[in-house]
This record gives C-alpha cells, sequence and structure tokens, in this order.
C-alpha cells in the first residue's frame, strides 16, 4: 500500500481507538498512530520512513527481507512490552495500533502479510494492487470518512 493510504487509515484507526484512551493527549496520541503506522516499512529501501533513516534502513534491509520480520505482529508486540515497562501510559499502545493498522491493509495486497513470520509461513493476501485504481478508489473512501469524522468535530 502507498505512504499515504497508511497514514489515512491510520487517521481513521486513531480517531476509533481514542475513546479508550480518554486520558491520552490526542495530538501525541495521533502522532504516535501515524509513526507506527509509517514503521514496518523500514523493510523497503524505497519507502518514505526508509529515506528519513538512511542508516537503519541500510541495515535492517541488509538483515532481513521485504515484508518479513516487521511486517510481522512480534515487533509491534515488543514495541508495546518495552514501551509500557518504560514509559507506561498509552504510548506503546498507540504506537502499536498504528504498526498493526499498516499490517492489516497490507494484507489486502497480492503480496499480503505473514504476521506470524517466521514462525509459520501463512501469509493472508487480497486483491488489491499498491498504487493501483483500486487503491487509490480505498485512499477516497478513506479520507471521505476523514472529512465525515473532521465534519462532525466542528
Ligand atoms: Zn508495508
Amino acid at each position: 500500500m502507498m505512504f499515504k493510504t497508511h497514514m489515512a487509515f491510520a487517521l481513521v484507526i486513531a480517531y476509533a481507538a481514542y475513546r479508550f484512551f480518554p486520558d491520552a493527549n490526542v495530538f501525541v496520541f495521533t502522532f504516535l498512530i501515524l509513526i507506527g503506522a509509517a514503521m514496518p516499512d523500514i523493510d523497503n529501501k524505497r519507502s518514505k520512513i526508509s529515506q528519513k533513516a538512511k542508516m537503519v534502513s541500510a541495515l535492517i534491509n541488509s538483515l532481513t527481507k521485504h515484508r518479513g520480520i516487521f511486517h510481522s505482529v512480534f515487533i509491534p508486540l515488543g514495541i508495546y512490552f518495552l514501551l509500557d515497562m518504560i514509559l507506561g501510559g498509552y504510548y506503546g499502545m498507540a504506537l502499536a495500533l498504528g504498526y498493526l493498522s499498516h499490517l492489516m491493509i497490507d494484507a489486502m495486497t497480492p503480496l499480503g502479510v505473514n504476521f506470524l513470520h517466521p514462525i509459520t509461513t501463512l501469509r493472508l493476501h487480497g486483491p488489491i494492487e499498491t498504487n493501483s485504481f483500486v487503491e487509490k478508489i480505498l485512499l477516497a473512501g478513506l479520507v471521505g470518512i476523514l472529512f465525515f469524522i473532521g465534519a462532525q468535530m466542528i
């Protein structure tokens, strides 16, 4: 999926999840979800996050493959437990939620996602090609939902 589709879906997830974290700062909460949603593609050299963190990306790319361990549930689980232990609060949960939102929609593409990599080889996938017309329809739908949410806030 494209970066902007991940960001749009993450914003919808942030809106849906925020009600369960009434004490969270809405801006920090949303920001962490967006960061979390950008993180998995650190395993793809051409992604937006890899352009921003070239050294980290080069290291990760030398050790893993695209949509391997960085597209499994183990990294967000690790992030959640680590941040929960160190910081407490909602920070780990927000990052992990954003991260999982990325995996959810990547699983709709033909390449798919192996959520339990490397334990299983079970790969969930769908028909939506990255940067295709159908993805653009999905993105337009997400942006429509975000406008609807925004309109309700005014
Ligand atoms: Zn991805």
